[in-house]
C-alpha cells in the first residue's frame, strides 16, 4: 500500500447542506489556485533521490549541500543550458539517517560548501504563501457564513487526521528509552491492542483512554507511536488544534468522524496530540469561540462515552498542561488512565543517547555517561539534536567519527537554540534546587506518620516546579490526626529552611509551599479545633457545600478580635513547626548533604537509595 501517511476524509453527510454564493467561491478558488502555482514556481529545486544523489557526489558533480535534520538541499556543479545553477532537493535524509553521508560529503564536496541548513528551510519557502492562502480562505468562509451560506457545513467538517498504516516504518518500545516505567505501563495497551480477546475472555476492563503527560520533547508522541508499532495496528493521529475551528459545529463534526473511522478500523489506536487545545476546561477560554470548543470537546466525551472498549480501539492523548483540562476528561471511563513522563535522570539521558548514537559513527573512547552527566535538564528531543549536532560537527570537521569534544560543543549549541527554554539550570540555582528538595524528603521522612517519599527530583516537570518531591501514600487517607497535619506542616517547610541553613538565604522558589503549609495550619486552628488556645471551636460558616470549589474552608465568622486570635495561632503553630523542622535539619545536617550530593550527581534519587542514606545517617533523637 501507500508508504505516505495518507489522508483520508469523508465529510459527514448529516451537515453537508446546500451551499450558495458560488459567485464568491469561484474567483476566490482561482486566486488561491494562482497563489498555489506562484508557491510552487518559488521553488525550483529538482528532487533527486538519495542514490542518485550519492552517484553526483562521488562523481564530484555537487558544488554545494546544506544539511538539514532531514532532507539535503545544494547545488550542482553544473549549470542548465542557459547558464542558471541548478539547484536540488534529497527529501527524507539527514546526518542521522546515514553516518556514510558524511564521510562521502567531506571527501566530495569543496571545503566550505555544506553546512548544517540555516536558511529557509522548505517548510519556510512556503510558509509565506501558506499564509497567504490561509488568509483568502479565512476571509472567503467569513463571507460566507456572513452571506447566510453553510461555510461551516461543506467539506470543513471532515477529519483532517492522518492514518498511519501497518506498513509503515513501524516504531518499537526500543526507540524510546530513559522512560521503562511509562513504557511498563503502556505495554499492557499494546497487549489488549493484539489480543483483544483474550481479554474479553478475562473480562477485564480495559482503559478507554491513555493520558500522557510531560513536558515538550520527552517523546510523548514518539511512545504513542511505538504502541502503534509494536501493536501493529492503524494509527489515527491528530492534533487537538485540529479540531478548534471558527465555525460553531466544525470540530464536533470532526470528531465524529474521526471515531466513525476508528470504528471501522478496529483495532486501532486514535492519538490526539496537544489535548490541551481541545480540552481546555468548559466555559474557560477567553474571548472568541468558546462555544465551538466546548461543543467539540462534549462531542468527544460524547464519543467516548459511546464507544465499546472492548472493541479495541484506545485512544491516547497527550498534553503538557493537564491542569488546564477539564474535568470531564479525566473521569473514568474517558483518559482514566495517567502516565506521566518526566525529564530524564542520568541514567534515562545516557539511554537516550545511545538509542540516537547508534545511528551515527561514534569515536571508541566516547564514554556517554559522561555527556549525559553535562546534560541535565534536557528531554529527549534535545538529546537527539544534540547527537546530531555532534554529528554535523564531526562532518564538518572532517571527521570519520563523532568524538568527545563534538559532543561538548553541541551541548552548547543545542543550549543556545533557537527554542531557548529553560533547559539547562544554573548550577547554583541547581545546588539551591538540591538542598531544598532534600530538605522536604530528609524531614518527611524523620517524622512518623507522614506519607513516604517516593521520589525527589531536581527536574522541572514543566508546571512551574523547579524540582519535587512525590510522596506515595499508603492509604487513602480520610482522617488526618493532629500529629499527621503538624508532621506535614513540617515537610512543605524542610525545603526552605534547608535552604536557610546551608545557604544562609532563602528564595522564592517556595510560594507554594508557603501557601499550603499556612492554609492546613489555618484549618487546623478554625476549623478542626486544634489550637489550645481558641479551643475545640469551628469558626466555619455553616450552611456551606463542602462540594463547592474551595472546599470547606472559606467563610468564616467571628469578631474582629477573634479573627487577630486566629492569626496569632496560625501564626504560633507554623514558628513552632519551624522550629521543629530547622531542629531536625540541624541534627541531620550530614543526610541532607549526602541526599543533596546524590540529586545534584544523578537529578533523582528513589525511596530505596534515600532508605540506604538514612541508614548510614541513623537519627538519634535528643
Ligand atoms: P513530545 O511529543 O513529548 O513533545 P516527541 O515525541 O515529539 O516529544 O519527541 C521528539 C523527538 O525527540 C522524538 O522523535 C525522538 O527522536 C526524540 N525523543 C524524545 N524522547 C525520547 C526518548 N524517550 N527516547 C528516544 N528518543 C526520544
Ligand atoms: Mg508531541
Ligand atoms: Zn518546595
Amino acid at each position: 500500500m501507500d508508504p505516505q501517511p495518507s489522508r483520508r476524509s469523508t465529510a459527514d453527510p448529516s451537515r453537508r447542506r446546500f451551499l450558495p454564493s458560488w459567485w464568491i467561491v469561484i474567483p476566490a478558488l482561482v486566486g488561491v489556485a494562482a497563489l498555489g502555482l506562484w508557491a510552487l514556481l518559488q521553488d525550483p529545486a529538482q528532487e533527486l533521490r538519495y542514490g542518485v544523489f550519492k552517484k553526483k557526489l562521488a562523481a564530484r558533480a555537487v558544488r554545494s549541500v546544506k544539511v538539514g535534520p532531514t532532507e539535503l538541499r545544494g547545488e550542482l556543479a553544473a549549470a542548465d543550458p542557459k547558464g542558471r545553477p541548478v539547484k536540488f532537493r534529497v527529501s527524507r535524509v539527514g546526518m542521522e539517517t546515514d553516518p556514510e553521508l558524511a564521510k562521502l560529503l567531506d571527501q566530495n564536496v569543496p571545503e566550505g560548501a555544506y553546512e548544517a541548513a540555516s536558511g529557509p528551510s522548505a517548510a519556510e519557502t512556503i510558509l509565506l504563501p501558506a499564509a497567504l492562502m490561509g488568509g483568502v480562505l479565512g476571509v472567503l468562509l467569513y463571507a460566507l457564513k456572513r452571506s447566510g451560506g453553510m461555510g461551516s457545513a461543506l467539506a470543513f467538517s471532515k477529519s483532517r487526521h492522518r492514518v498511519y498504516q501497518k506498513d509503515e516504518r513501524r516504531l518499537s518500545f526500543e526507540d524510546v528509552a530513559g522512560n521503562p516505567e511509562a513504557v511498563g505501563e503502556l505495554r499492557e495497551v499494546v497487549e489488549f491492542l493484539r489480543t483483544p480477546e483474550k481479554f474479553h475472555a478475562i473480562g477485564g476492563r480495559i482503559p478507554k483512554g491513555v493520558l500522557l503527560v510531560g513536558p515538550p520533547g520527552t517523546g510523548k508522541t514518539l511512545l504513542a507511536k511505538a504502541v502503534a508499532g509494536e501493536a501493529g495496528v492503524p494509527f489515527f493521529s491528530l492534533s487537538g488544534s485540529d479540531f478548534v475551528e471558527m465555525f460553531v459545529g466544525v470540530g464536533a463534526a470532526r470528531v465524529r468522524s474521526l471515531f466513525a473511522q476508528a470504528e471501522a478500523k478496529a483495532p486501532c489506536l486514535v492519538f490526539i496530540d496537544e489535548l490541551d487545545a481541545l480540552g481546555k476546561a468548559r466555559g474557560s477560554g477567553g474571548p472568541g469561540n468558546h462555544d465551538e470548543r466546548d461543543q467539540t470537546l462534549n462531542q468527544l466525551l460524547v464519543q467516548m462515552d459511546g464507544f465499546d472498549a472492548n472493541r479495541g480501539i484506545i485512544v491516547i492523548a497527550a498534553t503538557n498542561r493537564p491542569e488546564t483540562l477539564d474535568a470531564a476528561l479525566v473521569r473514568p471511563g474517558r483518559f482514566d488512565r495517567q502516565v506521566v513522563i518526566d525529564r530524564p535522570d542520568l541514567v534515562g539521558r545516557e539511554d537516550i543517547l545511545k538509542v540516537h548514537a547508534r545511528r551515527v559513527s561514534l569515536d571508541d573512547g566516547i564514554n556517554l555517561r559522561q555527556i549525559a552527566a553535562m546534560t541535565s535538564g534536557f528531554v529527549g528531543a534535545d538529546l537527539a539534536n544534540l547527537v546530531n549536532e555532534a554529528a554535523l560537527l564531526a562532518a564538518r570537521k572532517g571527521k570519520p567519527r563523532v568524538s568527545h569534544a563534538e559532543f561538548e560543543e553541541g551541548v552548547e549549541r543545542v543550549i543556545a537554540g533557537p527554542e531557548k527554554r529553560q533547559r539547562v539550570i544554573r548550577a547554583d540555582e541547581r545546588l539551591r534546587i538540591a538542598y531544598h528538595e532534600a530538605g522536604h524528603a530528609l524531614v518527611a521522612r524523620s517524622l512518623p506518620g507522614t506519607d513516604p517519599v517516593h521520589k525527589v527530583s531536581i527536574l522541572g516537570r514543566g508546571n512551574g516546579a523547579l524540582g519535587y518531591t512525590m510522596y506515595r501514600p499508603e492509604d487513602d487517607r480520610f482522617l488526618h490526626t493532629r500529629a499527621w497535619l503538624e508532621n506535614t506542616v513540617c515537610s512543605l517547610l524542610g525545603g526552605t529552611i534547608a535552604e536557610e541553613i546551608v545557604l544562609g538565604d532563602v528564595s522564592d522558589g517556595c510560594s507554594s509551599d508557603l501557601q499550603r503549609a499556612t492554609q492546613i495550619a489555618r484549618r487546623m486552628v478554625a476549623e478542626f479545633g486544634m489550637s489550645p488556645a481558641l479551643g475545640r471551636v469551628s469558626y466555619q460558616n455553616e450552611g456551606r457545600s463542602p462540594f463547592l470549589p474551595g472546599g470547606g474552608s472559606g467563610d468564616y465568622a467571628w469578631s474582629e478580635q477573634t479573627a487577630r486570635e486566629i492569626d496569632l495561632e496560625v501564626r504560633r503553630v507554623l514558628e513552632q513547626a519551624q522550629a521543629a523542622t530547622r531542629q531536625i535539619l540541624n541534627d541531620r545536617r550530614a543526610a541532607l548533604e549526602e541526599i543533596t550530593r546524590v540529586l545534584t550527581e544523578r537529578d533523582t534519587i528513589d525511596a530505596t537509595e534515600l532508605q540506604d542514606v538514612l541508614d548510614r545517617h541513623p537519627y538519634e533523637k535528643a
